[in-house]
């Protein structure tokens, strides 16, 4: 009998799962696992939020593979030790798992894939974060896109992958095998805050239905504005994995295909494109790994960061003075989520306000995001400090009382986030100390640390300096 591990990781789902379809193909048993792996949930990046959620999603997995007649194997330690033992305790054949492209885990892939030939049992890893890996989306002459528009324009000429239909079915696990527990670190009351209705497979599948339902027509003219529900909220979901962006591609396509008006076909488009930047950036991160190290271009290492840690900790506790940074701040602290439009707002205050490096907020975001995400977090931080691909502009840096004006009209999300304004009325909450000073006085919100006006200058300085272009 052939027996194949499937080794669950950022792939939490049964469904058009192509390295489990493939192993539930290829064998006579498929025995599915999970490793909780120490080192992992140790390190900075794994913040307790983005823990919760993948936790919470593991027990639904459980669930879910309960109901096929299977069992999920829930293992503890490193899984360069745990899964050749589990190989050698089963006899199992082969171990498959879906492709992952942040730099630590392609070592650890390729690790495993070593431990394999050395032991005699057989490494398969397959295509699965993504819709199409980089070396689906390239150049005529085989050179790799950096520049989104063509990017984009290339990546839509390939046709869309076949949903997988195969899911394990009944059969499963030797009686003998032992699961542990997933480990009671904090994770069940950290995800009391996590503001999602639901986790796991289902819960992705239902928010896309309700996307699709309710946002996706005015997706275009809403999916800047913190205040509406204009968004989608799967990010968290595309990072465990409960839902693949292609199930999300062909639904969106589905959807478009039965609209009538022009502005709703407009907003799958839109829509479509950030699944697009999605796999964009995962692919920078598989073709360029120093980005997490250092900028995407090496001119911007010069650029030099003399911001202050007191302004730096009035940023992550949401006390700058500028309430549109300080709401989304704190709602980040407070619920794990933070809303597109003000993650850059909030990463071009701190590199272009406060003149603090990228690095600091990148590491901040990882720390409070549930959908913390190497690719995508990396490619937004230094999108928004001008050091990445196809980055803003050094010299077009967001004013934080327009970006506040436009995108939170009647300040109800500072409002929400930012108490002490309750009582500030109308577009005084924009910027109380000045508008609407005796309010603010009473209100105890602090004055703004910094005068944007000047900032703006001396952001334009360091940057001309750093590029020798004075
Ligand atoms: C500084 C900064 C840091 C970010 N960090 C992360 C992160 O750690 N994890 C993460 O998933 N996204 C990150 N993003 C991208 C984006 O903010 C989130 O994906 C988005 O807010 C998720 O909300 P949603 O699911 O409602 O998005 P929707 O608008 O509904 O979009 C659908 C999906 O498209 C993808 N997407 C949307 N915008 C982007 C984008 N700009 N780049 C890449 N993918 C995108 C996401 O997977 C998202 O779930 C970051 C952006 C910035 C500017």
């Amino acid at each position: 009998m052939k027996v194949i591990i499937h080794w669950f990781r950022r792939d939490l789902r049964l469904r058009d799962n192509p390295a489990l379809a493939a192993a539930t193909r290829d064998a006579d048993e498929v025995v599915p696992v999970f490793v909780i792996d120490p080192a992992i949930l140790a390190r900075p990046d794994c913040g307790p939020n983005l823990t919760a959620f993948f936790f919470k999603c593991v027990e639904s997995l459980a669930a879910e593979l309960e109901g096929v007649g299977s069992r999920l194997v829930l293992l503890h330690g490193d899984p360069l030790v745990e899964i050749p033992r589990l190989v050698k305790q089963i006899g199992a054949a082969a171990v498959y798992h879906g492709r992952d492209y942040e730099p630590f885990a392609k070592e650890r892939d390729a690790a495993m894939a070593a431990i394999g030939q050395r032991e005699g049992f057989v490494v398969r890893s397959f295509k699965d974060v993504v819709v199409f890996e980089s070396r689906e989306v390239r150049k005529e002459d085989g050179g790799i896109y950096t520049v989104f528009t063509p990017y984009s324009r290339r990546w839509k000429k390939n046709a869309l992958p076949e949903l997988e239909k195969n899911t394990p079915g009944k059969g499963g696990l030797a009686a003998t095998l032992q699961s542990e527990k997933l480990p009671d670190s904090g994770w069940q009351k950290d995800s009391e805050k996590l503001q999602w209705a639901g986790f796991g497979e289902a819960a992705a599948r239902a928010l896309l239905e309700r996307f699709l339902e309710k946002a996706a027509a005015g997706y275009a003219d809403n999916r800047n504005f913190p205040g509406v529900e204009g968004t989608s909220r799967l990010s968290p979901h595309l990072r465990a994995g409960t839902i693949s962006p292609r199930q999300i591609i062909h639904a969106v396509e589905g959807w478009k295909a039965k609209q009538q008006s022009k502005a709703a076909q407009h907003s799958a488009d839109v829509f479509i494109s950030e699944i697009i930047w999605r796999d964009f950036y995962q692919g920078i991160l598989d073709e360029f790994p120093h980005v997490t190290q250092r900028s995407f271009r090496p001119e911007y290492e010069a650029v030099q960061w003399p911001g202050c840690e007191e302004h730096f900790v009035a940023w992550c506790e949401g006390r700058t003075g500028y309430p549109i940074v300080d709401a989304a701040m704190r709602q980040l602290v407070a619920t794990g989520w933070m809303h597109n439009r003000l993650r850059m707002i909030v990463a071009m205050f701190l590199t272009k306000d406060l003149h603090i490096h990228w690095q600091r907020g990148e590491e901040f975001f990882m720390r409070h995001l549930a959908d913390g995400d190497c690719a995508a977090n990396n490619g937004g931080w230094q999108w928004s400090a001008s050091t990445g691909t196809d980055a803003a502009p050094y010299f077009r840096i967001f004013a934080p009382l327009s970006q506040s004006e436009k995108f939170d009209p009647e300040g109800e999300f500072i409002r929400k986030w930012v108490p002490e304004l309750a009582n500030v009325r109308g577009a005084a909450v924009h910027a109380p100390s000045e508008r609407a000073p005796l309010e603010w006085g009473k209100s105890g919100y602090p004055a703004p640390i910094v005068d944007h006006a000047k900032e703006r200058l001396v952001a334009m300085e360091l940057y001309k300096v750093g590029l020798g272009r004075v």
